[in-house]
């Protein structure tokens, strides 16, 4: 099966063919050089004359004019690869996409090394029917698929800043779920230390104990406010240039590049599983769209894939958009696949610069969905009476979208990202399912016990920075 056409989702953005750019490029390669001269530039998508390195690109997250960062050039996998993909390992796989991606400006032996120590834990591809598939992205320390992502950034920062004399200060505000699998992340990762805030009271005992009793690397700041008072710390350490540099602060933010790229390897991974010559119709739970924007570049790298299921509850601008043209971004309402309660999604505008800015092309490879919370707990109810099996809130309404679309669809074939472990959500699952439906992971539960450690602080920015100058 020859691989999808690549020219199909290039854009003109992504090729450096005028002169003009051709000097500018140059330019910045002169005053970039280093150690090394990085070979691929990376452009704001507000601005493609706005360029840096890679280093950059990723240590800084998010370029001045608050765009995304894109590849000047997007990577496609050769032949040689697309001939023996179902043969190769997970791994395997990672390190082919990573090489394409960054082999520019890491060495093979590191991105091997970074992969390896990234993806210590499988992608399992769990079969309902021949045409109905759950790829289980909850394996991780965290119980959710950002471990992939925040592992394989936390391990790539790492790397980029081994040669500085200072540690690289990793500063994350966090309502939850974030922050747990950031810490996770950079837990033990030399050359790097974390600094998470979260509102006192107002994170779950479990997620508190995923931000607080880690040790090492890792401190926690339980700070007496909101989440946004502890956003407004991070912000003010930010533009507090002397604090920023002296402790080489970066922001480890969900929508940095190096967190989408391992993303791409379990759309690979999934696809080599099924029997030769199906092409999959991807259905992926959404909320900022990183992961889709994930499975967007694999297509690129040449993955074939019959069609994408943009799933949302009723956080619905995405597909309320691929239906009318009309992109309206809104404030978030609550529901109970809260990892998806996003009313403007960040990575929306990597998804249109992948098609060239064109609504005609996006929808002719994306569908959206959206489905309610009444919706959600009754395909919560359905998936264990029909296969016996406990699906969290985000993959249930995944496989709403599936369901719906194989029956509009005849003859196709869905994978549905499962995205975070059930026991996250306890209260919902323990609701519709009862508490036998509960096993609670060992490394969830082995948390429970641990010592929780603190440091307790007001919001005012003084004492916050008095506080982080004093300890490093
Ligand atoms: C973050 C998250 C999502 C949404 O993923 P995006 O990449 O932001 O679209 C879905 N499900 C779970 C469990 C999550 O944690």
């Amino acid at each position: 099966m020859p691989p999808a056409d690549p020219a199909s989702v290039s854009n003109s953005k992504f090729q450096i063919s005028n002169p003009k750019s051709q000097i500018s490029n140059l330019k910045s390669l002169i005053s970039n050089l280093k150690s090394q001269i990085p070979v691929v530039l990376y452009h704001s998508t507000h601005n493609p004359t706005h360029r840096v390195d890679l280093k950059e690109a990723i240590l800084r997250s998010l370029p001045p004019d608050n765009g995304l960062y894109m590849p000047d050039s997007l990577p496609v996998l050769d032949a040689d690869f697309w001939k023996s993909w179902r043969d190769l390992s997970f791994h395997e796989i990672g390190c082919a996409v990573a090489q394409a991606f960054f082999g520019s400006d890491v060495p093979t032996a590191a991105l091997r090394d970074i992969v390896a120590t990234s993806l210590t834990f499988d992608a399992p591809l769990v079969t309902f029917a021949p045409d109905d598939h759950i790829l289980e992205l909850f394996h991780g320390p965290t119980l959710a698929f950002k471990d992939f992502g925040a592992r394989f950034m936390a391990r790539l920062m790492a790397w980029l800043t081994r040669g500085d004399d200072r540690q690289l200060t990793v500063l994350v505000a966090t309502s939850g779920d974030t922050g747990g699998a950031v810490a996770s992340a950079f837990l033990n990762v030399p050359g790097t230390r974390v600094v998470i805030l979260y509102p006192q009271g107002k994170v779950s005992g479990l997620q508190e104990k995923q931000l607080t009793a880690l040790g090492g690397n890792i401190t926690a700041l339980e700070i007496n406010g909101s989440f946004d008072d502890c956003q407004a710390l991070v912000k003010s350490a930010f533009l507090d240039r002397e604090l920023s540099e002296n402790l080489n602060l970066t922001s480890a933010n969900s929508i940095n590049l190096a967190r989408l790229v391992p993303q791409a390897f379990y759309y690979i991974h999934a696809a080599r599983q099924l029997p030769q010559g199906v092409k999959p119709v991807f259905v992926v739970p959404s909320g900022n769209f990183g992961n889709l924007t994930a499975g967007l570049l694999a297509m690129h790298l040449g993955l074939p894939v019959a069609h994408f299921v943009a799933a949302t509850n009723r956080n619905d601008v995405v597909p309320e958009f691929l239906r009318t043209g009309s992109y309206a971004p809104r404030p978030s309402v609550p529901t109970i696949s809260n990892a998806m309660d996003v009313g403007a999604p960040s990575n929306f505008v990597r998804m249109q610069a992948l098609f060239g800015g064109s609504w005609e092309r996006m929808k002719s490879m994306i569908s959206g969905m959206s489905f309610t919370d009444e919706q959600t707990r009754a395909a919560i109810r359905e998936v264990k009476s029909l296969h016996d099996y406990v699906i969290d809130p985000h993959g249930a309404v995944g496989w709403l979208a599936a369901r719906q679309w194989r029956a509009l669809h005849p003859g196709s074939t869905t994978i549905t990202l499962e995205t975070a472990h059930p026991a996250k959500f306890p209260d919902v699952m323990v609701a519709e399912l009862g508490q036998q439906a509960m096993a609670v992971p060992e490394r969830l539960a082995i948390l429970a016990n641990r010592e929780k450690v603190a440091v307790p602080l007001g919001i005012d920015f003084a004492t916050f920075r008095d506080w982080l100058v004093a300890t490093f």
